[in-house]
C-alpha cells in the first residue's frame, strides 16, 4: 500500500537490479520515495516495477569498485533531484574459499563493493543532509558483521567493517537530523545466496530442496529464509520519524542465528 510517508525524498539503492536492494527499493517507493536505481544487469525491469508504484525512477550503472563511477552517480542522482536524502548501501557480492586458498582479486573485489563503496557514497551524500538536516543512511551488513563463518574471510571482514563504518557515522551525525543504521539479514533467498544452494547440492550430489534445508539448518534456527519485503519494512521503519533517535544499530532479522 502507498502511503507517501516519504514523499518528496530520493532514495539511491546500490545494487537494486535484484534481491535485497530491489526489495527495500519497492518499499521506500511504496512510501513515496524517488528511486535511483544502482546495479548490473537488466535495470528496466526493476525500473518499470517501481513507476509502476507511482514515483519517479532513475538508473545508474556505476560499478560500486570504482570510486571515479561512484562519485558519477552520487552527482547524477544530485542533477535529477538536488541530492540523496535516503541512502541504502546494499551492493555485495560474496566469494567462498579458506584464507590460504583465497584469490587476491577476489579478496579486493569483496572489500570494495561491500566496504568501501559504502565509505564512498557516505563520504559524499552528508554534506547534502548535514545541510538539510535531515538524512537516512542504511548499510546493508550481515549477520556477518556480527559472527563469522569458516570460508568467507573477505566477506566477514567486510561486513564487520561496514558495522564499524555504521557506528562512526551515527556518531559523527548523533546530534543532527541525520541517522546511520545497519541491517544484518540472515538467509534470504537471492541470486547471490542460490550460488551457494547449488554448489552445497553439486558438492553432496543431493538435490537443490535438501541443499537448501541443510543450509537453514546449519545456521539459522526458524529453518525460514528472510524476504526482501520483510527487510524492506525494517528499512521504512529506520525512516520514519520514530526511529530518529535509533542510531548506530546493527540490526539483524536473522530467524535466531546470532542468538545462539
Ligand atoms: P544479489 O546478488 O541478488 O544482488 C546484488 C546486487 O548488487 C545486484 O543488483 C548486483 O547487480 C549488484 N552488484 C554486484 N556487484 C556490483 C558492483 N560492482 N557495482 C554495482 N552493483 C553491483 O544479492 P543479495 O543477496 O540481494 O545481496 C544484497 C546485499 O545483501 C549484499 O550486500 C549482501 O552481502 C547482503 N546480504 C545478503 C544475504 C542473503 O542471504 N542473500 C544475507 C545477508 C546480507
Amino acid at each position: 500500500m502507498t502511503t507517501h510517508t516519504l514523499k518528496g525524498k530520493t532514495a539511491l539503492v546500490t545494487g537494486s537490479t535484484s534481491g535485497i536492494g530491489l526489495g527495500i527499493a519497492k518499499a521506500l517507493a511504496q512510501q513515496g520515495a524517488n528511486i535511483v536505481l544502482n546495479g548490473f544487469g537488466d535495470h528496466a525491469g526493476p525500473q518499470a516495477e517501481i513507476a509502476a508504484l507511482g514515483v519517479q525512477t532513475a538508473y545508474h550503472g556505476a560499478d560500486m569498485s570504482k570510486a571515479s563511477e561512484i562519485e558519477a552517480m552520487m552527482q547524477f542522482a544530485a542533477e535529477q533531484w538536488g541530492g540523496v536524502d535516503i541512502l541504502v548501501n546494499n551492493a555485495g557480492i560474496q566469494h567462498v574459499a579458506s584464507v590460504e586458498d583465497f584469490p587476491v582479486e577476489r579478496w579486493d573485489a569483496i572489500i570494495a563493493i561491500n566496504l568501501s563503496s559504502a565509505f564512498h557514497t557516505s563520504r559524499l551524500a552528508l554534506p547534502y543532509m548535514k545541510q538539510k538536516n535531515w538524512g537516512r543512511i542504511i548499510n546493508v551488513a550481515s549477520v556477518h558483521g556480527l559472527v563469522a563463518s569458516a570460508q568467507k574471510s573477505a566477506y566477514v571482514a567486510a561486513k564487520h567493517g561496514i558495522v564499524g563504518l555504521t557506528k562512526v557515522t551515527a556518531l559523527e551525525t548523533a546530534t543532527t537530523g541525520v541517522t546511520c543504521n545497519a541491517i544484518c539479514p540472515g538467509w534470504v533467498l537471492t541470486p547471490l545466496v542460490q550460488k551457494q544452494v547449488d554448489a552445497k547440492a553439486h558438492a553432496l550430489g543431493i538435490s537443490n530442496d535438501e541443499a537448501t534445508k541443510l543450509l537453514l539448518g546449519e545456521k539459522e534456527p526458524s529453518l525460514q529464509f528472510t524476504t526482501p519485503e520483510e527487510l524492506g519494512e525494517l528499512a521504512v521503519f529506520f525512516c520514519s520519524k520514530s526511529a530518529q533517535n535509533v542510531r548506530g544499530v546493527a540490526w539483524n532479522m536473522d530467524g535466531g542465528w546470532t542468538a545462539q
